[in-house]
């Protein structure tokens, strides 16, 4: 376990504590259960020293492990990033040869994650692949990988048919913008996560696009996390919120595989609201001075066990 030292750590914003921050995941994992947000943050702090105790290191596999879903997006969102950014002497000028380079980056991806799970280097480096289905034995790696490059076809292909793709392959390389994670932006001395997927200019609007392998459930949930994405980039790029559009490219449910959707503008005071008060309620759960953060403070959510203990990633240890 880390020491937590001194009143409140010294942070980089004043009386805000260093490993504090606020992001949509953060807001969405604690609402949804504080007992889970305390796994993630706070219990897998440490985890991954071999020395540590075996809950932290259980706690740090899982927190870094990804589900089956998680890594065929981010494998679909960072092969049509790389392929959009391909400077132009290297990028191909028809869409079938667009379609071509893309299908080829997201193939190289997945073979590169498979290799990567198989020779267990995640033990070593927790931001190399590991699968959330293996790790809690639902199922044999192989066996998962055959399924998971069986979607892979089928997700890269509906991408590419639809109009967002050809609209895509249109644009200007110079026109997209370079995405160095982590981005954030400072909010009343808390800094403010962002995950866009990509970033590009159309005229006079900035475009902000992320992706998401089911249709969106929760309408607000959508809207608050399109909206702190604006927040974003309205600090970043100096532009007017008005001149932004932040939307999804989501697998639809009515047959077809990909739509592009646009949740609209949030009355943005609002959502800076909507921040500062999710912000307060997770840093009253911490101590004020001298303490490591403790399971009491977070407490299971209130129907549980049910069934959102089940799809949860830390049922084993919060049950054990
Ligand atoms: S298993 Fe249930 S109570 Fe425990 S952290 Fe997960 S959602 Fe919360």
């Amino acid at each position: 376990m880390v020491s937590w030292q001194g009143d409140r750590w010294p942070g980089k914003f004043p009386g805000v504590p260093v490993p504090f921050s606020w992001s949509c995941l953060r807001h969405a994992i604690f609402s949804s259960c504080p007992r889970a947000y305390y796994h993630r943050y706070y219990a897998a702090d440490g985890g991954w020293d071999k020395f540590a105790d075996n809950s932290a290191q259980k706690a740090y596999a899982l927190k870094y492990a990804s589900s089956a879903d998680e890594w065929l997006r981010e494998i679909l969102a960072t092969a049509l990033r790389q392929t959009l950014m391909l400077q132009r002497s290297e990028r191909e000028k028809s869409l079938s040869g667009f379609a071509q380079q893309f299908r080829q980056a997201a193939f190289h991806l997945f073979g590169q994650g498979a290799v990567s799970t198989r020779n267990h280097e995640w033990k070593k480096d927790p931001k190399k692949l590991n699968l959330l289905e293996v790790q809690k034995g639902e199922i044999p790696l192989e066996k998962l990988l055959e399924n998971l490059r069986d979607r892979l076809v089928g997700l890269t292909e509906g991408l590419i048919l639809c109009e967002f793709f050809e609209h895509c392959c249109k644009v200007p390389y110079l026109a997209f913008k370079p995405l160095k994670p982590p981005n954030s932006f400072e909010h009343e001395g808390i800094e403010v996560w962002v995950a866009p997927d990509l970033v590009w200019t159309e005229g006079d609007t900035l475009r902000i696009l992320q992706i998401q392998l089911a249709p969106h459930q929760d309408d607000e949930a959508w809207r608050l996390g399109s909206n702190v994405c604006i927040l974003w980039a309205a600090e970043t790029f100096k532009l007017l919120p008005e001149h932004i559009f932040c939307g999804t490219l989501e697998a639809a449910s009515d047959g077809k595989l990909w739509e592009e959707a646009y949740p609209g503008h949030m009355e943005l005071e609002k959502t800076r609201r909507i921040i500062s008060t999710s912000a307060a309620t997770m840093l009253a759960c911490l101590p004020q001075k001298n303490e490591a953060p403790s399971e009491k403070n977070f407490p299971k959510h209130s129907n549980a066990p049910d069934e959102i203990c089940k799809a949860c990633r830390y049922v084993d240890i919060c049950w054990q």
